[in-house]
């Protein structure tokens, strides 16, 4: 039993919005929380494992923060359970004050264009979770065996996905990413990859550490072409009315690459800008064989921004794998409401909100799953802020609905009695030792599991050491 005055809370979703919430919920002092984190996967940290490149340990470093959060004596993990199959909506408002749903945004946005769906065109996010060895997406069999490779879209992803094309077998045997991935990339016969902007380098969406590491690849080299890095006259105008001089700094480092000769390396990643994808032509075995894309101008809009118009100059790129990074996307989440035009649960500053605008108690949202699929990881902290603000104010007006069944014992029962096997942070602990250990022995960060079978294999031939009881396990 929780001692009086203790409020039970739920965060369904273990990434960085899941994470800083808890953070955030665990600094307040003038509550006694005692809160459970639910995660659909068997690890956790959601992005930061499935998402983040492996080559950038450095962002994934900020696992370091999260660590102790699990640990703390007043949370609870239960990975393996999913939110809706596992556990519902009616399940968790009898067991708690309140719900923080942080499942950010599990599926992609589509480009609406002819051929989008043929054989060897898959969204980027697919790609992403395949080589970062994420359990639903590690038996994806990805054909890597053509010349050219286009990436549509001009975001981080983008930049993400076409440097993993192109790093060489000493960049890649120095990441976790999982053999399966190294193997297939090792043997990748892919030389040239095209990323396409529909918009010009002022409007690139993509930062400029990440452009960098573009130019500083071993076994490949950046190409601009200096026409396309010129800006047009309202570009031009944007750019210097712009207070972000960050915007300025990467449109000189675009055409300074661009006036740079280009080195000669195995590969090639050429950055195309104001070329948009009209269609997915396959070849002869009904793959994808081809990109026909469109010269673009750009366009003053009513909202004042720059849209993509089509010059109706065409251009048609070989390639035998389409990448589509156009943005992810949120999922609904059952029980809840959902604004399908913006991928998002409707709120009001992270309370969620009715079809009419009302907020629905004890119900809250953070992260892509509340503001849509945008911003660095550290975005998600002055997010997830916000919507514990909101909690603890409804906590404190009295607004929080009371749970019939607080008693933390009764979720461990609930889950067991419908055959969950879910995995506590001590099992997490054990994980990481044991994906640590193995990485060490070959002088990478970590070997992954890849499957939950994988996983309560090794748990239960290698015991879990001791760890701080978790309250109710
Ligand atoms: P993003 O930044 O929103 O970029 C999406 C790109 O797709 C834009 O260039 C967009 O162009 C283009 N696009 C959209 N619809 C299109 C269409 N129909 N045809 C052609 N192009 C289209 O999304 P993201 O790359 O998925 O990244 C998501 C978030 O994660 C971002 O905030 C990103 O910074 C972050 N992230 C960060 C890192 C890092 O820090 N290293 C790594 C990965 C991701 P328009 O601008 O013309 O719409």
């Amino acid at each position: 039993m929780s001692p009086p005055g203790t409020l039970r809370l739920a965060v369904i979703g273990s990434g960085p919005a899941g994470m800083y919430a808890v953070e955030h919920l665990l600094a307040e002092p003038d509550i006694q929380p005692s809160i459970d984190i639910f995660e659909r996967l068997f690890t956790p940290y959601g992005l930061v494992r499935a998402g983040v490149a492996p080559d950038h340990q450095k962002i994934k470093g900020v696992t370091r923060t999260f660590e102790p959060l699990l640990h703390d004596p007043r949370v609870r993990l239960f990975a393996n359970v999913d939110y809706g199959r596992d556990i519902t909506l009616d399940d968790l408002r009898s067991h708690y004050h309140a719900i923080v749903f942080a499942a950010g945004a599990q599926s992609d946005r589509h480009m609406g264009i002819p051929g989008e769906n043929l054989p060897g065109s898959l969204p980027a996010t697919a790609f992403v979770a395949w080589y970062n060895g994420h359990p639903d997406f590690c038996t994806l069999q990805i054909d890597l065996q053509a010349e050219a490779a286009v990436v549509v879209g001009m975001g981080n992803v983008a930049i993400d996905v076409a440097r993993i094309l192109a790093l060489t077998p000493d960049e890649l045997r120095r990441t976790d990413m999982p053999d399966y991935a190294i193997e297939a990339l090792e043997a990748s016969r892919i030389r040239e990859i095209h990323v396409l902007g529909r918009r010009g380098p002022a409007q690139a969406a993509f930062t400029t550490p990440e452009l960098k590491e573009l130019t500083m690849l071993q076994g490949a080299a950046l190409q601009i072409r200096p026409e396309e890095a010129e800006l047009d006259s309202l570009s031009a105008a944007l750019v210097e009315r712009s207070p972000d001089r960050t915007l300025a700094r990467k449109v000189q480092l675009i055409q300074e690459i661009a006036a740079n000769p280009v080195p000669s390396r195995p590969r090639i990643i050429h950055l195309r800008f104001c070329l948009a994808p009209l269609e997915l032509l396959p070849g002869a075995s009904g793959t994808v064989a081809a990109v026909r894309c469109a010269r673009t101008r750009l366009v003053p809009t009513p909202a004042g921004g720059l849209a993509a118009e089509l010059t109706g100059d065409e251009e048609t790129l070989p390639a035998g794998l389409v990448l589509r990074s156009v943005g992810y996307r949120g999922r609904p989440l059952p029980g809840l409401p959902f604004d399908d035009r913006l991928g998002i649960v409707p709120n009001t500053a992270g309370r969620i909100a009715d079809p009419a605008g009302r907020p629905l108690p004890g119900l809250y949202v953070t992260g892509w799953l509340k503001r849509g699929p945008t911003g660095v990881i550290g975005t998600n902290k002055p997010d997830a802020a916000e919507t514990v603000h909101c909690l603890l104010e409804d906590a404190a007006g009295g607004r929080l609905p009371a749970p019939v069944d607080p008693c933390p014992a009764a979720i461990p029962a609930l889950l067991q009695a419908r055959g969950v096997r879910y995995l506590t942070c001590a099992d997490w602990q054990r994980i990481d030792e044991l994906e640590r250990e193995a990485g060490a022995r070959e002088g990478r960060p970590r070997v992954k599991f890849t499957s939950l079978t994988a996983a309560l294999a090794a748990l239960a031939a290698s015991p879990t050491t001791a760890s701080p009881p978790a309250q109710g396990d």
